[in-house]
């Protein structure tokens, strides 16, 4: 499918990043949404109605999260994009993987823990200086106008962003969609595989489009990832060669 020509995306979610080691937030047992009610620790009004508490119990996961390197999901993916065996990636997860294995083409459609920003001047922070912020004791993080720094990711309770929006552009009639390491059961962004002609799913659990597609394949995503490389005559990233 992705020999022939066409536009090809891949859409991907927090499946392909825990080979990297960061939980994933609906898996049962470990997930993070197992133990905590998202809308009570990573939403809008978690954010206004107690600051102080929403920077403590996600500032260090957050850290941890940019402190993950990629996979052999993500380095292969940036190799489909290299071999223009895909256009690029869409993706809900906030954890940068993807461009950091190099690919070029990233819709982050949650947004990404890089970059916050000052809810009253608007200017931009990295995460790191928010970081040191608050490992210095000033929780919330403030910008020097006395603002509060917001992560630029989108949380519950957020409108999406622009990046969303040139996502729904790109799948439209995409002539193959590969849906990796994500049990789309979070709208709007579950709904993008309704637009694309034809699709692949690679994640452990089923999803509510197993039906649609045309290849399902339960299994783990490195493993898959690596084997579709070795398929396509690529070489595999040396990351799990061993
Ligand atoms: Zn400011």
């Amino acid at each position: 499918m992705l020999r022939q020509p066409g536009r090809h995306w891949a859409l991907t979610g927090a499946g392909i990043s825990t080979e990297s080691g960061i939980p994933d937030y609906r898996s049962p047992g470990t997930g993070l949404w197992e133990k905590m009610d998202p809308t009570r620790v990573a939403s809008v009004d978690a954010l206004f109605q107690d600051p102080v508490f929403f920077y403590k119990t996600n500032l260090p996961r957050w850290a941890e999260i940019n402190r993950a390197e990629p996979n052999i999901g993500h380095l292969a993916l940036a190799e489909l994009e290299r071999q223009g065996l895909i256009q690029g990636v869409i993706t809900q997860n906030v954890d940068s993987l993807h461009l950091k294995a190099g690919s070029k083409r990233v819709y982050e459609v949650h947004g990404h823990l890089r970059t916050g920003h000052c809810l009253e001047c608007r200017r931009s922070f990295s995460f790191e200086e928010m970081l040191g912020q608050f490992e210095k004791g000033t929780i919330p993080p403030k910008c020097s106008c006395g603002g509060m720094i917001r992560p630029d990711v989108v949380l519950f309770g957020d409108l999406m962003g622009e990046a969303f929006h040139q996502a729904e552009r790109v799948v439209a009639g995409c002539d193959v969609l590969l849906v990796v390491g994500t049990s789309l059961q979070v709208y709007p962004v579950a709904a993008l595989p309704r637009y694309a002609r034809r699709l692949v799913i690679i994640n452990l659990m089923s999803t509510p489009y197993d039906r649609e597609a045309e290849v399902v394949l339960h299994e783990p995503i490195g493993q898959v990832m690596a084997d579709l490389l070795q398929t396509l005559g690529l070489e595999v990233p040396a990351a799990v060669a061993s």
